[in-house]
């Protein structure tokens, strides 16, 4: 039987380069995994492959939109000394598989009568790209896009930004900036983008520092969180280190109908905690994003390293990312069959 947390071969039926250091991936989904794969713009999948023997799992986001009739395609940038990015810009070719996980993520085009403004620098703009093709082709908002970048040459999508501007004059603008030319943005610029669209709702994802700063900026007009989308493009890197000390005696984790109790031990997670107690619990992307390791709190608290994949919601709901989850009660039970 397939579930959620299967992982399907995709079939790659074109590789574009879209500039020096990235590069497109059309993605064959057969007709059988449709519903499996179907996605809105803005989504992510996680990418399993293997590099030199060993096995490694990240996320990408569709550059493409479903609301556009584009094909499943997924925008990869090349990071530098980075495992997957270099393996798939170097050897990933027309042709191969690839390991796929159904699309998830909640950095997704959100109703409302205001106008979207979006913040991409680098790499970013591949779900903001998808996002405002939806914006533009499912509703009449007015779009604004600010897409930060390090030369002209490194912007990616520049063409076919310029064709949306074309077609649809005075509902999409694109800021361009570019570091080599002005040097980094600032809050003042920044500020000056958004005018008087203040009931805006705002997406963003790029490199950590320029997402602070946008960040920042739009804090001090007062935008409201219900305002504000941000995709966070998390690396192994990013994950911060467990430094808190626990409390916690013992954990309870219910799998597959059975329940297993085992001493917590300083410095795991729930999912390290469950591998330990010998069971085989979901996982893949073991960065707080794909969801896949999610179970339920019947009993105790946590709190997550990263999340880039709960609502607020699920999270008072007692939600967990088990792979991002460091218990802070004396006792926890972690239901991974609710
Ligand atoms: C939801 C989501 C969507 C994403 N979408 C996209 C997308 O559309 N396009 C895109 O290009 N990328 C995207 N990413 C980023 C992508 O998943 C990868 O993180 C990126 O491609 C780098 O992976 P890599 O294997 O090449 O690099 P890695 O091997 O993961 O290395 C990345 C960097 O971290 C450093 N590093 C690695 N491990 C450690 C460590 N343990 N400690 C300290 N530093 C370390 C490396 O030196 C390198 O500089 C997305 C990420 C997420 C979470």
């Amino acid at each position: 039987m397939q579930s959620d947390h299967d992982f399907h071969p995709l079939t790659v039926l074109a590789v574009v380069d879209e500039t020096a250091d990235t590069r497109s991936f059309v993605l064959d989904v057969p007709p059988a995994l449709a519903d499996t794969f179907a996605y809105a713009a803005g989504q992510f999948v996680t990418v399993r492959v293997a590099v030199d023997g060993a096995e490694v799992v990240r996320c990408y986001s569709m550059s493409s939109s479903p609301d556009v009739g584009d094909p499943f395609t997924t925008t990869v940038k090349r990071v530098p000394g980075g495992v997957m990015s270099n393996w798939m810009l170097d050897t990933l070719t027309v042709g191969d598989a690839i390991d796929v996980l159904r699309p998830a993520g909640l950095f997704v085009l959100h109703d409302a009568d205001v106008p979207v403004v979006a913040f991409a620098g680098g790499s970013g703009i591949t779900p903001i790209f998808a996002i405002l093709k939806t914006a533009l082709a499912t509703t009449t908002r007015e779009v604004v896009l600010v897409d930060a970048n390090r030369d002209a040459d490194s912007v990616i999508f520049a063409e076919a930004l310029a064709r949306l501007e074309r077609e649809h004059p005075g509902r999409l603008t694109v800021h361009r900036h570019l570091d080599a030319e002005s040097g980094f943005l600032d809050v003042a610029t920044l500020r000056g983008f958004v005018g008087d669209r203040t009931d805006a709702h705002f997406y963003v994802c790029g490199p950590t520092p320029y997402m602070d700063l946008v960040e920042e900026m739009l804090a001090g007009i007062g935008i409201r969180p219900g305002q504000l989308f941000i995709e966070r493009f998390v690396t192994p890197g990013d994950v911060p280190a467990i430094t808190e000390s626990s409390h916690t005696d013992q954990v309870v984790l219910i799998l597959a109908g059975k329940t297993t109790t085992v001493d917590y031990k300083v410095g795991d997670t729930l999912l390290d905690t469950a591998r330990r107690a010998g069971l085989a619990p979901p996982f893949s992307c073991e960065l707080g994003s794909c969801a896949t390791c999610m179970a339920q709190l019947d009993e105790g608290s946590a709190t997550l390293r990263i999340n880039n994949a709960l609502t607020p919601d699920e999270v008072d709901a007692g939600v967990v990312l088990t792979c991002q989850a460091i218990p802070t009660s004396r006792r926890v039970v972690v239901n991974y069959d609710a």
